[in-house]
């Protein structure tokens, strides 16, 4: 059994913050995250993006941003348990919370706090059979890296920003060797001067665009060779590709936690802003997996949020200590 302070389901960068935020306040924090590395969005959707609205970071890529929230974190020795996901929770009769994972690690503490941001990462997949069997053998659901398609031939599938920026970039910046960009309407759904500028690509032939048309068929021999481009007038083609890339996004799912009795409003936690407590007290639920009225999702808020919550939580830990704010530039930082 893993003991500590404060669980905190999901490592992205709101549960890391908080991490920090409750070592000022000598509390320990364990980190459950399904995914194998932390980071949460920023790691697992966008590493290689920058960032524009992070207080006193004009610009901060999101790997770069993870890895100082953990330099950051690391004085309060925060425990992590990755690769596993949270399934359920169970009270103690001593008012504590038992958290199990999938693979049957369990975490007690008097406190849980919910960081699990768009939840389970589920990708929206296209409708192809044998899709599975190349999962990682050329089909990809995810940029993490642009640098792994260097020189490659890409067909990349969608109508979003995402299908548009990664089509802009792994072509304007010469990375890829031929971008295809295949998407079903012969309009877009992402911003307009990104539509823009791939309909001025493929008019330079920088990149192919293929619109009123889907990929519906996998070739090749335990890894992408090709793909089966179906076009709504013309019928099929074969076109030759290292790797298929569908970014038709990511499906929000809470997944297990949606059962653990919490008040769900489209997909996310409702929580009182005083603390973002939930209606379990002892659950707080903090970043982009809770709502309430004019909720934002971005990295700042979460921050703020995670911050109060752990004020919250010293107070239900310790009813009889008084906590007093101190400035860590008078303080610093006193790990354990
Ligand atoms: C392409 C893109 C660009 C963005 N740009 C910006 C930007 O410029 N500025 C900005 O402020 N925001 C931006 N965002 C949004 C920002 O990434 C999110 O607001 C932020 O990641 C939320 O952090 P979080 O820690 O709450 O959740 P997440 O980053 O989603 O992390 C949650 C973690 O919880 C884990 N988890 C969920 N359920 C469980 C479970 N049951 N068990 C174990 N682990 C679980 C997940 O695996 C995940 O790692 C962007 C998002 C995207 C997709």
């Amino acid at each position: 059994m893993i003991q500590t302070d404060i669980i905190i389901i999901g490592a992205g960068p709101v549960g890391l913050f908080t991490v920090f935020e409750a070592g000022l306040l000598k509390l320990r924090c364990h980190l459950i995250d399904s995914l194998p590395q932390p980071g949460g969005q920023c790691s697992e959707i966008y590493p290689k993006k920058p960032i524009y609205d992070i207080p006193g970071f004009p610009s901060v890529l999101a790997g770069d941003l993870i890895d100082n929230l953990m330099e950051q974190a690391a004085p309060f020795k925060p425990g992590f348990t990755l690769g596993e996901a949270a399934m359920t929770i169970d009270k103690t009769d001593d008012y504590k919370f038992i958290v199990t994972t999938v693979k049957g690690t369990k975490h007690e503490a008097p406190i849980v706090m919910i960081a699990g941001g768009l939840g389970v990462f589920e990708p929206r997949k296209p409708p192809i059979d044998t899709i599975d069997n190349y999962e990682d053998k050329g089909v990809e659901y995810i940029i993490k890296d642009p640098e792994f398609y260097r020189g490659k031939r890409v067909v990349i599938a969608g109508g979003g920003d995402s299908a548009l920026d990664w089509s802009i970039f792994l072509a304007e910046k010469n990375i890829a060797k031929e971008v295809v960009l295949v998407h079903r309407s012969s309009s877009f759904r992402g911003h307009l001067d990104s539509v823009q500028k791939v309909i001025d690509m493929a008019g330079d032939g920088r990149i192919s665009l293929v619109t009123e048309a889907e990929v519906t068929g996998i070739t090749g021999d335990g890894k992408v060779e090709g793909v089966v481009i179906t076009h709504q007038k013309d019928g099929e083609i074969l076109r030759e590709t290292d790797h298929f890339i569908p970014l038709f996004g990511l499906k929000p799912s809470l997944g297990p936690i949606a059962d653990w009795g919490l008040e769900i409003d489209k997909n996310a936690i409702k929580v009182d802003t005083l603390d973002y407590s939930t209606n379990i007290p002892g659950i707080y639920a903090i970043g982009d997996v809770n709502t309430y009225e004019n909720k934002l999702k971005l990295i700042l808020c979460g921050f703020h949020e995670g911050t109060l919550a752990v004020q919250s939580a010293f107070a239900r830990i310790y009813p009889d200590k008084k906590n007093i704010l101190k400035y860590t530039t008078v303080n610093g930082v006193n790990g354990f």
